[in-house]
């Protein structure tokens, strides 16, 4: 969601105080009046009334936040507001930080969003009042909107008070990603396809999403509403020259004839030679369709219903039209090009007709994509949601989490962030042994268009996802540019645990994995007797697990023939977690105690003391260098 160019309102300094950081954060700009100066890039002092100034701003921004009494706020935007298609989002955060209202344009406008988004970013109350929100219902008139589906007819607000008021709403879906059924809550008043005959229901609302073009009669007794995924690529044919209003009109005739809506276009696909057809070229221009091309030997692999022997003898292809739609609609997403190859043309809808005027002719021909073209550039945000607790991932983390279509993690880390989830958003759980699989379902989810939130626990660029997804990328000749990747750092668990004892990391230190299914052993004790050698502090990760008993003991052997047996040792097990617990011992006796795969170990070094429990390692101030 775009709530940019955004405005933020503050009429005092307290409000400036609360605005100023969130309006950078968000890159508002703040508007002030000129009788409280503050020059800072980013802020913007008026003359005179609010009421005028937000007359002559309102029609620029797609979003207001305003610190002010709900009261003014309501009477200054009242003479604006126009209609809740069009209107911006209207939020207001209460003077003293605790409250985010979300005001108006709940949905269509964004303001619920914005308000979660705002409410995380300053830790305060989300005050959001429309119903759908509750029931955790995505917004029937944005579910299309992360798959680029086109919105189409219909008494919306009929069907979404349907569905809030948890009446029976039929959907009838025949095109288009199925994602958003997978988070519906238990309780969702959706009935998915036809009842079969004797089945004995009746709805009061019905959602379509589908390419067909339908016309729904004033005289319906239910409300309905259209959505279009973009899932017909039109296969083209013509003659060199042929006029642009030539394809343009035939292929409305031809959508027309077999009632099929020019909403639901992913593209147009034809033979190389036409890839500078100025006619065609143009009409993909002015719609913003994408024009795939194909050699003729490739068109030449595909088996159509109708091949020409006239065509091949012209362009060493039987088929243009027919065959690059149905290339087209297989193929326009590299990533599924493992799919059977032996019947593709069963996408073929519409075979090709041939519309023709004075000395031109344009060959027109329908296939269906399983998977429909979102028209959107994806982003893969890398988030470490830091050791466990809400309260220790950064607010950018969270915004960036907010702003996902898409939350891809381990079961265990999704339930974590669970409260930060808002409706309409997807969760893809894997299990913790299926990283891979995660990272390639994250690229091509945000390949295909969506954003995808990759969640690794502490830091993800620690032991986390992050790399995987980066070298997964690599492998596939990323041009490091589409889709958009983005890091989020976190708190790692060497911080979270050196937190929770004191400052064992106070001087040099490392981070040693004794976890040997991805590098070897002997690689492993080699870094440890460096480790140990050069009296760092070390911070063990993956110390233990059932499987792999030894490495620990190993482990501190080595630490053993370096340093003193009296030297601190911190077992800290779930730092921040529901079951935390942090055990402070010393380097002869720490296996007496528990260390498993939920532990980071911090050996001290030679320096590293303890007062009143306080594991400590000077910094080498009373040293007097
Ligand atoms: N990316 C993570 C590390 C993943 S490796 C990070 O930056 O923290 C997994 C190891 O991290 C675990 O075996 C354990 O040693 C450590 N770990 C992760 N979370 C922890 C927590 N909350 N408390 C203690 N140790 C933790």
């Amino acid at each position: 969601m775009v709530f940019h160019p955004l405005a933020a309102i503050a009429t005092t300094p307290q409000a400036i105080q609360l605005l100023h950081p969130l309006s950078k954060q968000l890159g508002a700009t703040l508007y002030i009046p000129n009788s409280l100066e503050l020059s800072q890039t980013n802020v913007s002092c008026y003359q005179g009334a609010l009421k005028n100034h937000l007359h002559s701003i309102w029609s620029q921004h797609r979003a207001f936040i305003f610190c002010l009494a709900s009261g003014a706020v309501v009477r200054l935007v009242a003479p604006l507001l126009k209609d809740k298609a069009s209107d911006p989002a209207i939020i207001i955060v209460d003077p003293t930080g605790n409250y985010v209202i979300s005001l108006c344009s709940s949905h269509q406008g964004g303001a619920d969003h914005l308000t979660q988004l705002i409410a995380h970013q300053i830790n305060a109350q989300p005050i959001i009042t429309s119903a759908s929100h509750h029931l955790n219902l995505p917004g029937i008139d944005l579910l299309g909107l992360p798959f680029g589906w086109q919105k189409g007819p219909g008494d919306w607000t009929g069907v979404s008070s349907a569905i809030v008021s948890q009446k029976n709403v039929q959907v009838i879906q025949e095109q288009g990603s199925k994602l958003w059924k997978q988070t519906l809550p238990q309780n969702h008043p959706f009935y998915f396809g036809i009842p079969e005959i004797g089945e004995n229901v009746a709805f009061d609302a019905q959602v379509w999403i589908t390419a067909k073009k339908l016309s729904f009669s004033q005289e319906s007794t239910i409300p309905k509403v259209q959505w279009y995924p973009r899932a017909l690529w039109v296969g083209i044919g013509c003659i060199r020259g042929t006029s642009q209003g030539l394809i343009a009109s035939a292929i409305e005739q031809v959508f027309q004839k077999y009632h099929l809506a020019p909403e639901a276009i992913a593209g147009v696909a034809t033979i190389d030679i036409k890839g500078d057809e100025v006619g065609l070229v143009n009409y993909c221009q002015e719609n913003q369709y994408p024009l795939l091309t194909y050699s003729a030997d490739i068109l030449n692999t595909i088996k159509v219903p109708n091949p020409s022997s006239v065509v091949r003898e012209e362009v060493a292809t039987a088929s243009v039209a027919e065959a690059a739609a149905i290339y087209g609609s297989n193929y326009w997403f590299n990533d599924f090009d493992n799919k059977d190859k032996s019947n593709l043309e069963k996408s073929l809808l519409v075979q090709k007709q041939i519309i023709k005027s004075d000395n031109q002719a344009v060959t027109v021909a329908i296939a269906q994509s399983d998977l429909e073209y979102t028209g959107r550039a994806g982003s893969i945000y890398l988030v470490g949601m830091g050791p466990g607790s809400l309260e220790q991932i950064t607010p950018a983390a969270k915004t960036a989490i907010h702003n996902a279509d898409v939350i891809i993690g381990y079961g265990l880390y999704l339930d974590l962030i669970k409260p930060l989830q808002r409706p309409g958003q997807f969760l893809q759980s894997f299990p913790i042994t299926q990283e891979k699989k995660r990272a390639k379902k994250a690229i091509e989810l945000g390949k295909w268009g969506l954003k995808v939130a990759m969640i690794s626990s502490g830091d993800c660029g620690i032991y986390g996802m992050a790399g995987l997804v980066l070298e997964e990328f690599k492998n596939s000749n990323w041009d490091g540019k589409k889709p958009h990747i983005e890091v989020f750092p976190g708190i790692t668990a060497l911080q979270a645990a050196a937190a929770r004892v004191g400052t064992p990391l106070m001087h040099d230190f490392c981070a040693i994995s004794l976890s040997d299914l991805l590098t070897p052993w002997e690689v492993i004790k080699k870094r440890l007797e460096a480790a140990a050698i050069a009296d760092f502090v070390t911070a063990l990760y993956n110390p233990r697990s059932q499987t792999r008993q030894t490495q620990i003991i190993e482990a501190q052997t080595i630490f053993l023939k370096h340093r003193n047996p009296q030297t601190p040792v911190a077992l800290v097990r779930n730092a921040y977690r529901q079951d935390e617990t942090i055990i402070v011992t010393n380097l002869g006796e720490m296996l007496n105690q528990t260390i498993d795969m939920l532990t980071t170990v911090l050996i001290g070094n030679s320096s590293t003391f303890l007062h009143q429990n306080w594991m400590i390692t000077p910094r080498g101030y009373n040293k007097g260098y």
